[in-house]
């Protein structure tokens, strides 16, 4: 089940509006009318992930909703139908997430991505790094209130320890002016091994400096904010960064991966090309008469035992780069042992003869032959020995490997 979250507007069509299209991001919906409806799901339901409220209720004419919501320690975006420089300070000093105004159905154009960042908050690690305890913990707050994760760093040769321990971080929030290695040159060796999509940064100064903007994004910053900021300059800020990393990211698996079965696709084997261990072996690997399973249990069933293929792949090779090399035909590169990888292979090919792959109440059964290539080779080279001994293996019967000729 996806995300829980409540939904207050007592007008019925807005509501349906707005559940069906947080519905449509996977959230689970708890829809109210009134204030007394809002107490009862508050209990029966606990926590949410947000709650959108609307300001005025039949019951509940002041707001007191939003009060009541927030006792309940829940994130609150409020939808007002009046928005002055009053209203603001008012909804901000309560601590809301943020308040959108209710003008039309059009803004929920504004509040859909909202609700998706707040819901993809939760696979972010930040970095929070300033010398000033105070800095470091108001920054960190901001981000924690919208369930990002941080880890804080003093200064910039602390950020650099605290990266290489914490390999899930997505992205830096850094002062400059720091003992021990400022926040320019901190960004500048960062970038030495991480590009801005793989880890993005934002600088933050409150020097009067005004090169400081174009010296910090020169370093390789994504972008850069002065100190001090308002809460809502800085949360569109960090919007926008990890707005772009994802859709970088999204970008990325789509070039790279194989749609249907999730696996890396051949643009990535050749680009990933381990150079650095000293044996690399080469498995291709072919399922066995293939187009008879598409001709028995159509494309779909075809379609089903890839997945199946695919996954029992992932399962016994998870630490090597299994790719889906073409149709029915898939291929490992692995640093491990050259012995292991081959009783592994065997392994996986025993697990798979015994598994039979369920389609419409059906049983496919499917075999699959391997040819193997750990001499010191090319990519190129390897992938050529490995496929003439899976030809090998077909030709002695199939279901079978073939690691030596
Ligand atoms: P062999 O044992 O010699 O490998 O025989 P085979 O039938 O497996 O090999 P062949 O190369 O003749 O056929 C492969 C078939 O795989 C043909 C193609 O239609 C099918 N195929 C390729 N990609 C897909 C796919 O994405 N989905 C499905 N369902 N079938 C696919
Ligand atoms: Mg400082
Ligand atoms: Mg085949």
């Amino acid at each position: 089940m996806g995300n829980k979250v409540l939904v207050v507007e007592d007008s019925r069509a807005y509501r349906n509006y707005l559940v069906q299209q947080l519905e449509s991001l996977g959230c689970h919906v708890i829809g109210c009318e009134t204030y007394q409806e809002t107490q009862q799901a508050l209990e029966t339901h606990g926590e949410f992930h947000f709650a959108v409220l609307d300001y005025c209720l039949p019951d509940a004419q002041d707001g007191e909703v939003i009060d009541l919501v927030l006792e309940h320690q829940q994130k609150v975006i409020v939808l007002t139908g009046t928005f002055n420089e009053q209203t603001r300070d008012y909804f901000l000093a309560k601590g809301v997430v943020d308040y959108i105004l209710k003008d039309s159905m059009a803004s929920v154009s504004y509040l859909l991505p909202l609700a998706k960042r707040l819901i993809n908050n939760v696979n972010h690690h930040a970095l929070v790094v300033d010398d000033s305890q105070t800095v470091r913990r108001h920054v960190s707050q901001l981000l924690e209130h919208q369930y990002i994760r941080t880890t804080q760093a003093v200064n910039g040769s602390d950020a650099l320890h605290k990266l290489a321990e914490n390999s899930d971080i997505t992205f830096i929030i850094t002062d400059h002016d720091m003992p021990s290695k400022d926040g320019i040159t901190m960004t500048r060796e960062i970038r030495q091994q991480y590009d801005k999509n793989s880890l993005a940064i934002l600088g933050v100064s409150g020097s009067d400096d005004s090169t400081m903007t174009a010296r910090f994004l020169k370093a390789g910053a994504n972008d850069y904010l002065n100190k001090p900021f308002n809460h809502e300059e800085f949360y569109c800020r960090v919007h926008q960064l990890l707005d772009m990393k994802e859709a970088t990211d999204n970008l990325y698996r789509m070039a790279n991966q194989d749609a249907l079965t999730g696996l890396w696709n051949r643009r990535f084997l050749f680009n990933q090309v381990c150079s650095g261990c000293e044996k690399r072996s080469i498995a291709m690997l072919d399922i066995d008469h293939f187009k008879k399973v598409n001709d028995t249990y159509g494309h779909d069933g075809g379609d089903a035992a890839l997945v199946t293929v695919a996954n029992i792949l992932k399962i016994y090779f998870p630490d090597d780069v299994v790719a889906r090399f073409g149709g029915e035909e898939f291929c490992i590169q692995s640093c491990s042992d050259n012995k292991e990888f081959i009783a592994r292979l065997e392994q996986m090919r025993q697990r798979l003869q015994k598994t039979p792959i369920k389609h419409n109440q059906q049983e496919i059964k499917v075999t699959i032959s391997i040819g193997v290539c750990s001499l010191e080779a090319s990519l190129n080279e390897q992938i050529k020995i490995a496929d003439d001994r899976l030809y090998v293996a077909k030709e002695r019967g199939r279901n079978q490997i073939v690691a030596t000729g």
